[in-house]
C-alpha cells in the first residue's frame, strides 16, 4: 500500500516539532558549549546547606562548576551567604537564578529587571560580583524575557542534559541517585562523542542525595568518557561578571596566594580586565578571546556581547559599586 505523501510530510513536520520542543528554539538561550569535549557542571537553587560538602567534592576532583543562586536564599541566611566567597575562592562561577525563583514569563519587563537587579545586589554585597549569566526558573524565558535579559547583557543559560534530581528527590537516596544517572548514561556515556559534543548539565545543590551520592558519580562517569569540565564562562566564552565586580583571587588548593598572581585591589580599586574576571581558574585568555569571537560570529548573543564589551571598557575606569541596573 502506498502511503500518501501528505501523511509523510505531516509526519516529518511532527518529528521536526518534537525536536524543537526538546531543544531551545531561541538561539539566545545557550544550551551547549562552544568547544567540543567540554561539560559545564551547573548547580541550581542555592546557596544551600550542603554547599560545603559539594565544594569539598569538587576540590577533591579538581572540577570547577557554576552555581546559579536564588537571591532570596542569599539574603535569607547569613551563614549560607558566606559560602559565596568560598565558591569564588575555589575557582567556581557564581550566576543568577533570579530573586524569587518565579516564572519570568508571567512578569512584566520591570518585574524581570527587579528579579535580576535584586539578585545582583545580593551577590555584590556578599561576594563583590555581579553575575553576567542567568538561568530562568524551570527554563521559562520566552520572547519578552529573552529581550529583557539581552538588554541587561546577560547570557541565558539553558542546559541539554538534566540529572532530573529534582524529579527523584522523594525516592530513597540511593534509588534517587540511580535514577538521576539515567539521562547522563543515555545521552553522554552511551551516545556522545567528545570530539564533536559538549554539554551543559543541570543539577541542584539543595538535595542531600544529589550532593552526597550523585555529584561524584556524575563527575567520574563524564571524566571517564573523556570530557573536560568547565565553568559557564569557559563554556560560552564570555566573562562571568559585569562591570563593577571585584573578583577575589582564587585560593590555590594546597598553598596560599602567590605573590605573582594578579590580585585585584581589595576595595575602591579598578575593575580587572575581562581575562582577570574569570570565574574559572586556569581559563587561558587566548582561548576565552577566540571563544568570544566564535560566539559573536554566530550572532546568537551579539547584542548582549556588544553591551558587555562596552561595559568592560567602562569598567576599567569604574569605581567599585558601579551599578548597571
Ligand atoms: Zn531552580
Amino acid at each position: 500500500m502506498k502511503i500518501p505523501t501528505t501523511i509523510i510530510t505531516l509526519s516529518a513536520l511532527f518529528m521536526a516539532s518534537m525536536v524543537s520542543a526538546v531543544m531551545p528554539d531561541d538561539p539566545a538561550k545557550i544550551d551547549t558549549c562552544t568547544a567540543p569535549g567540554t561539560v559545564a557542571l551547573t548547580f541550581d537553587d542555592g546557596p544551600g546547606i550542603y554547599n560545603d560538602q559539594l565544594l569539598a567534592i569538587l576540590a577533591k576532583k579538581n572540577v570547577k562548576a557554576t552555581f546559579f543562586m536564588i537571591g532570596e536564599n542569599i539574603v535569607a541566611t547569613p551563614a549560607l551567604s558566606a559560602t559565596l566567597k568560598k565558591i569564588l575562592a575555589g575557582g567556581h562561577q557564581l550566576a543568577s537564578h533570579t530573586y524569587t525563583h518565579s516564572n519570568l514569563d508571567l512578569m512584566t519587563a520591570e518585574q524581570m529587571k527587579s528579579e535580576i537587579s535584586r539578585t545582583s545586589d545580593a551577590m555584590f554585597t556578599h561576594a563583590g560580583v555581579r553575575p553576567a549569566y542567568m538561568r530562568a526558573p524551570e527554563g521559562r524565558c520566552s520572547e519578552l524575557c529573552t529581550k529583557v535579559m539581552g538588554e541587561l547583557g546577560l547570557v541565558i543559560s539553558h542546559w541539554n542534559v538534566d540529572t532530573n534530581d529534582w524529579r527523584h528527590k522523594a525516592q530513597a537516596p540511593q534509588t534517587a541517585a540511580d535514577l538521576s544517572m539515567v539521562e547522563i548514561n543515555d545521552v553522554i556515556v552511551k551516545n556522545s562523542n567528545p570530539a564533536t559534543d559538549s554539554f551543559i548539565l543541570l543539577q541542584h545543590e539543595i538535595h542531600k542525595f544529589s550532593v552526597e551520592l550523585l555529584a561524584e558519580r556524575v563527575i567520574d562517569a563524564i571524566l571517564a568518557k573523556g570530557y573536560k569540565f568547565v565553568t559557564m564562562e569557559e563554556c560560552v566564552g564570555k566573562p562571568s561578571y559585569l562591570s563593577g565586580s571585584v573578583v577575589p583571587p582564587v585560593v590555590p588548593p594546597t598553598t596560599g596566594p602567590t605573590s605573582g598572581a594578579p590580585v585585584p585591589p581589595p576595595s575602591g580599586g579598578v575593575v580587572p580586565p575581562p581575562s582577570a574576571t574569570s570565574g574559572g581558574a586556569g581559563a587561558p585568555g587566548s582561548t576565552t578571546r577566540s571563544a568570544v569571537s566564535a560566539a559573536a560570529t554566530t550572532g546568537t548573543t551579539s547584542g548582549a556581547g556588544a553591551l558587555q564589551m562596552g561595559a568592560w571598557a567602562m569598567g576599567l575606569a569604574a569605581a567599585v559599586g558601579y551599578t548597571l541596573f
